[in-house]
């Protein structure tokens, strides 16, 4: 698409293009006391807009239109829900461009990235599980003789899903695409600090023809709304991508009626780099791993661990590379890297700065706000690279930020014990060509997912999770579709000849 001439800048979305307020059974409405959020630009801290904020009241709402809309929604042919998630595909690649510039609007992602990752990773999210919907199958268990034993995959209900700011226009689709085509009904809750994208989806939603109370969306404050979809007594399940600390909030939310949890939180990803790898590309990718969406990613490679014989050759090209990248106003379809996408995220990473510094930690490159004065209002960050050690906070705490950590090993022992030794698992990756060290590192690391010789890939049919204090249950594929659905098994007696129990 040509783009307007404003300088290099794409236009911003039109502010008649914005929705404000909740989607609650099938309409934008107010928030019951009229609360209201304001969303601004990650680019300059200017006032985007104005939106609805969703209070307890407004939850219950939702859950209860969700709640009548179940019957007729998981009663209908699982054809029939795919074709309206294909069509939701549909109608998101052609809305392509005004999403991808919503999205980099509220959340600093590079234009370049809204445009070629996130909305076409939306889409193809969505239409996999309009795909997926009538081929979950049951089966039938093969048990004694004069019964029939067949298990088929119930939907849960109302499901409740809460998700973060960093990727909130493809958590639309990871959180709601296996919900819905497996036949429950949704509240979610999407970050109060990015909106937007999610209250458009919510509008093609209604385009395409979701009949209403199947999709309810509740902007609003996680102690709030977040806290109430959590405990809510009608609320079957609770999927929530975030950070641990309120994962376990969750947890403890959950109890009331012992809802179902799965659990999408923090990591500290690994990435290694042995003695044989292929640096040119091992550093480009480690850049990717870190640096792609501003380091705001739970699967971001922040701790890079580099085999000690390459170290120094590694880091010069690494540097180099980082100190390159160009970071900028996230509606330049040049720039690399945005700015992250709060005030208050900006200064928890620098915060880690400090620390790295206090801990005796070298800042390598980075660490500092870029010198140009036009992004000086904004939450930007330089990309950063930290030498530190593998106890130091910085090298154990997520930073959630554009911000690596270096560590070094000698033996492959060694590098699995650094790679394994904090609380998380989630992603991780290995740079290596000698293929069974390859396989052998991966089985040896304690994460739900491993890249070997790339990093970052994600498909909506390949699981995504984590294991320990990354939580818990899977994303993506037929996982997902059993995640948001239980067995119920059904006994048949086929055999007239069967016998009583009771002779008389
Ligand atoms: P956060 O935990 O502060 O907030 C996440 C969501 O939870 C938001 O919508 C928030 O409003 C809500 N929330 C906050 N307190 C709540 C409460 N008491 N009850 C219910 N909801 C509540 O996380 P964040 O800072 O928005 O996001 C960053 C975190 O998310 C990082 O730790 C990151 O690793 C994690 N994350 C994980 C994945 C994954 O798939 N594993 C993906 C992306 C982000």
């Amino acid at each position: 698409m040509a783009e307007p001439a404003t300088g290099g800048r794409v236009a911003p979305p039109a502010r008649e293009d914005l929705r404000r307020q909740l989607f609650i059974d099938g309409d934008f409405v107010d928030a019951a006391d009229g609360a209201a959020i304001d969303v601004l630009s990650p680019h300059d801290n200017g006032l985007i807009t104005r939106i609805a904020e969703a209070g307890a009241a407004d939850v219950d709402r939702a859950v209860a239109a969700a709640g009548r809309a179940f019957p007729a929604w998981s009663a209908m042919a699982a054809a029939d829900r795919g074709r309206l998630l294909l069509k939701l595909a549909d109608a998101i690649e052609a809305n392509a461009e005004r999403l991808a510039r919503l999205e980099s609007f509220d959340t600093g992602h590079p234009i370049r990235d809204s445009r070629f990752l996130d909305v076409p990773r939306t889409a193809a999210c969505f239409r996999y599980f309009g795909g997926m919907a009538d081929k979950h199958q049951g089966t039938v268990v093969p048990v004694e003789a004069g019964f029939l034993n067949y298990v088929d995959r119930a939907p849960l209900g109302v499901v409740g899903q809460i998700v973060p700011w960093n990727f909130p226009l493809m958590f639309t689709s990871w959180k709601m695409g296996p919900a819905l085509a497996a036949g429950n009904t949704v509240v979610l809750k999407p970050s109060e600090i990015t909106p937007l994208s999610t209250l458009a989806i919510a509008e093609l939603m209604a385009e395409v023809g979701f009949p209403r109370g199947v999709v309810n969306i509740v902007p609003g404050y996680g102690h709030t709304a977040g806290q109430r979809l959590a405990e809510h007594p009608d609320v079957a399940k609770i999927a929530f991508t975030g950070s641990t600390a309120t994962g376990r909030r969750i947890v403890a939310a959950s109890q009331g009626n012992l809802k179902r949890v799965q659990l999408e939180l923090g990591g500290k990803g690994a990435n290694i780099v042995f003695a044989d790898a292929d640096i040119g590309a091992a550093v480009n990718g480690a850049a990717w791993a870190i640096f792609h969406n501003q380091g705001q990613a739970c699967i971001a490679g922040s701790r890079l661990i580099l085999h000690r014989s390459i170290a120094a050759e590694f880091l010069d090209r690494f540097i180099a590379l980082a100190r390159s990248i160009r970071v900028g106003d996230p509606l330049d379809p040049a720039t690399e890297m945005g700015p992250l996408t709060s005030t208050l995220h900006r200064d928890r990473v620098m915060a880690y700065v400090r620390t790295a510094v206090e801990q005796g930690g070298d800042i390598l490159a980075g660490g500092m706000a870029p010198p140009d004065p036009a992004l000086a209002a904004g939450c930007y960050v330089l990309p950063t690279v930290v030498r530190a050690k593998p106890s130091d906070r910085v090298a154990q705490e997520e930073v959630f930020g554009p911000f690596v950590t270096v560590l070094t090993f000698e033996t492959d022992d060694e590098a699995l014990a650094i790679a394994n030794g904090t609380d998380y698992g989630l992603g991780s990756g290995l740079w290596t060509r000698d293929l069974a060290r390859a396989h052998r590192m991966a089985r040896g690391i304690r994460a739900g997912m491993c890249w070997i010789n790339c990093y970052k890939r994600v498909n909506p049919g390949s699981p995504f999770g984590g294991v320990g204090q990354s939580g818990y249950g899977r994303e993506m594929g037929f996982e997902a579709m059993r995640d948001y659905t239980e067995a119920r098994s059904v006994w048949v007696n086929v055999d007239a000849q069967i016998p009583p129990f009771y002779r008389r």
